[in-house]
């Protein structure tokens, strides 16, 4: 049946020209919502941007369907975050037989730091993948796109430049803004009753980071490493624990309720939810909203 419908998507689209009539914007499909994001803000109007992950649905539990596969053999370019987040990137490159796609692995060049849990869900040699939370990481990214839609459509290669410079100075004034706001928190400690993905964040601010589950929400956090988290919020008076988007609360909310603490968001936006894609949000206004909640959860002035 998918494969019926797979071959009759392959054979409706062909019938028709490959550029559809009166658009001639780059076709570009993109796994996560940073690269979404990112790439909108560089190619402005003359890229035709879609996010592969359907708004909503968690990002490292996603499995392609064949009509995924169509949509990235049609398009111009094809934007993955890297190996470590999305080894299903790996078998849509296998599987594509459109020899124009330029494939881009926004990871390159980037700085990656090591696993920390070394449990099944972070094999030995994996490197956390939520790149995009380190700011420095995210406009390497930045540039790896833009150098893609420069080779792409070198007639916009200025306005592309243009876009990618301003939208670098965002990134360093997000970054000053995080480095002046953490500095002096009365806090150091992050505990995220979520899977570990702040982990570039809290290396690059010098805050401490817990976290209930290894690089994936799959994994269910176990009892001793719960207690071990409830132990240390009690020890270090800790009045604040933090949640993760797109998944249920649930072990924010155990630990919370046996520590006495309150509950915040930390976004770590790999994806957006429905209403948030619909309003359209901004990498930058999530991790704007995610500094406002780390100054209450640690008591910065
Ligand atoms: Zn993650």
């Amino acid at each position: 049946m998918v494969l019926g419908a797979l071959v009759f998507i392959i054979a409706t689209r062909n019938s028709k020209p490959a550029e559809k009539a009166g658009s001639n914007k780059i076709k570009v499909v993109t796994t996560l919502f940073p690269l979404y994001d990112f790439t909108k803000n560089i190619g402005k109007e003359k890229v035709a941007v879609s996010l592969l992950l359907p708004p909503g649905v968690e990002a490292h539990s996603f499995e392609p369907k064949p009509s995924d596969l169509v949509k990235v053999n049609e398009a111009d370019v094809f934007i993955y975050t890297g190996k470590f987040m999305e080894p299903w990137a790996e078998d849509i490159v296998k599987g594509i037989t459109n020899k124009k796609l330029m494939i881009v692995d926004a990871s390159q060049g980037t700085k990656m730091i090591p696993g920390v849990f070394h449990d099944d869900d972070e094999p030995a040699g994996s490197l956390d993948p939520h790149i995009w939370l380190d700011f420095e990481n995210a406009k390497i990214m930045v540039g790896n796109i833009l150098h893609a839609l420069e080779v792409k459509d070198s007639a916009s290669m200025d306005s592309y430049k243009q876009n990618s410079d301003v939208y670098i100075k965002n990134l360093t004034d997000l970054d000053s803004s995080y480095r002046t706001a953490l500095a002096s928190c009365k806090g150091k400690e992050i505990v995220y009753g979520g899977h570990y993905a702040f982990g570039y964040l809290a290396r690059r601010y010098a805050l401490k980071y817990l976290a209930a589950q290894g690089f994936s929400p799959d994994a269910e956090p176990t009892a001793r490493d719960l207690s071990m988290l409830v132990e240390q919020i009690r020890k270090d008076k800790i009045k604040y624990v933090f949640y993760e988007e797109l998944t249920s609360p649930k072990i924010a909310e155990t630990i919370a309720n046996e520590t006495n603490t309150k509950l915040l968001l930390l976004n770590a936006a790999h994806n957006v939810s429905k209403d948030q894609f619909v309003q359209g949000a901004s990498f930058l206004d999530i991790m704007k909203s995610n500094l406002d909640n780390l100054k209450v959860g640690l008591g910065c002035p």
